[in-house]
């Protein structure tokens, strides 16, 4: 059994001694230090690559079914059945894919299966990026999130495009391989519309730019990244990581959406309008499902990125009763969370029905979508859980009055 040595002892790999090199992992024969013990692992993962490293996870077990993703993410996320379905059909082929392409890796004759790309729009605090990350957490990859408002053409103040990398593989400890299988979820992708009004003169670094430098990464290219994120220097070693089977899912709100695609709609665009349901008179979240590319583009997303993006799905704002149910429902549910937390203290928290029922009247009110939720929570449960040490062994009931008396 290995054992660490405390003094006058020398890693066996480097000669330096414990008080330089930290403490040391001893064997029979020798001792390492944290540093060699890195290299190592290093080296052996170049040579003998894990069954997840060899592209194997994705084909190892059954491919999970579109419903069987879908009843995962049910478990997480309330509502937005289309989009649970868009996403599942998609995460499927894209297990698929990554298992044809491991077995057809070198006959140029065979079909080259495109990766499926999503496009979530729906307004902030529906389930976006609840959605992505449920996902990413079910099929075990590495997942990073970026807000493509901060993100700027290389080499401008912001984040460089490339950074979401960076991030992807912070998210999986440096395995590159299991990097270029992960998911990354851009936000806010609308507020990267290219600014009509601009001229050449003023270069448009963080609209377009930005929208250039994601072709890029969404074209399956291998780009290199500076391991610790930031600018990219000449003497910095890089890392290169193949793009191709990372899974990219945008989400925006493309808050005025709805009129392109009603005054497409009305043009007779695409030839379909009900008899019975005019379409000025339809809502938003009923245009919402129509949305169409060429809505993105009028909205200033240019054409070759909405290309990279084959698939299109929304979110419905949601409901007082879907509010109702995400505070109970899912998995990790707020007020599953809260009592949790509380009964760590050993107090017993519970909620009128009525009182969630005007919790959910105040999130209305923010506009925040589920969002606003757990601020509510928060700040209607803090000086309780201030207390909390003091009251153990006790009961805390939250009545419609106590939300209430706090909120107002
Ligand atoms: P956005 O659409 O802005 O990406 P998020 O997915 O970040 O929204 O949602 C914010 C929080 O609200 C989530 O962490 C989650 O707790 C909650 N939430 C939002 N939508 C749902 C939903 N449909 N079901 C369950 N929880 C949700």
């Amino acid at each position: 059994m290995a054992k660490q040595k405390q003094d006058n002892v020398y890693c066996s790999f480097c000669g330096r001694p414990t008080s330089e090199a930290g403490p040391l992992v001893s064997g029979l024969h020798a001792d390492i230090c944290k540093e060699c013990a890195e290299q190592v692992m290093e080296i052996y993962r170049e040579h003998y690559p894990s069954s997840r490293e060899q592209g194997k996870f994705a084909t190892d077990g059954p491919i999970p079914t579109p419903q069987q993703i879908k009843d995962h993410l049910d478990q997480y996320v309330i509502g937005q059945e289309e989009a649970k379905r868009v996403l599942a059909v998609a995460v499927y082929n894209h297990y698929k894919r990554l298992a044809y392409t491991a077995s057809h890796k070198k006959n140029d004759n065979d079909v080259e299966i495109e990766k499926s790309n999503i496009i979530l729009i729906g307004e902030t605090g529906t389930g976006k990026t609840l959605l992505a990350r449920t996902i990413a957490k079910m099929l075990e990859v590495p997942f990073a999130i970026a807000d493509a408002t901060t993100l700027t053409e290389a080499g401008y103040v912001g984040d460089d495009v490339e950074n979401v990398l960076v991030r992807l593989l912070q998210a999986c400890d440096y395995d590159v391989a299991a990097a270029e299988r992960g998911i990354v979820f851009i936000d806010e992708i609308d507020k990267i519309a290219r600014k009509s009004e601009n001229t050449s003169i003023t270069r448009d670094v963080s609209g377009e730019g930005v929208q250039q430098a994601m072709l890029k990464l969404l074209e399956g290219a291998i780009v290199t990244v500076p391991p610790q994120g930031g600018r990219k220097h000449p003497e910095q070693k890089l890392i290169s990581i193949d793009t191709r089977n990372i899974l990219f899912l945008c989400g925006g709100a493309f808050d005025g959406i709805e009129r392109h695609i009603a005054s497409r709609l009305k043009t007779g665009a695409i030839g379909y309008r009900q008899a019975d349901n005019p379409v000025n008179e339809l809502d938003k979240d009923d245009m919402l499902q129509y949305a169409e590319p060429d809505d993105l583009k009028h909205f200033g997303l240019i054409p070759e990125l909405i290309g990279r993006f084959p698939m299109i799905t929304h979110l419905h704002p949601l409901t007082p009763e879907a509010l109702r149910r995400i505070l109970t429902e899912p998995r990790n549910a707020l007020v599953k969370q809260y009592q949790e937390l509380f009964r760590m203290d050993e107090v017993e928290l519970t909620f009128d029905s009525t009182a969630l029922d005007s919790i959910v009247q105040y999130a209305l009110k923010r506009h925040l979508g589920a969002r606003g939720l757990r601020a509510i929570m928060e700040n209607l449960l803090s000086s309780i859980m201030f207390d909390l040490p003091n009251r153990k062994g006790t009961k805390v009931r939250i009545t419609k009055h106590f939300v209430e008396e706090h909120l107002n």
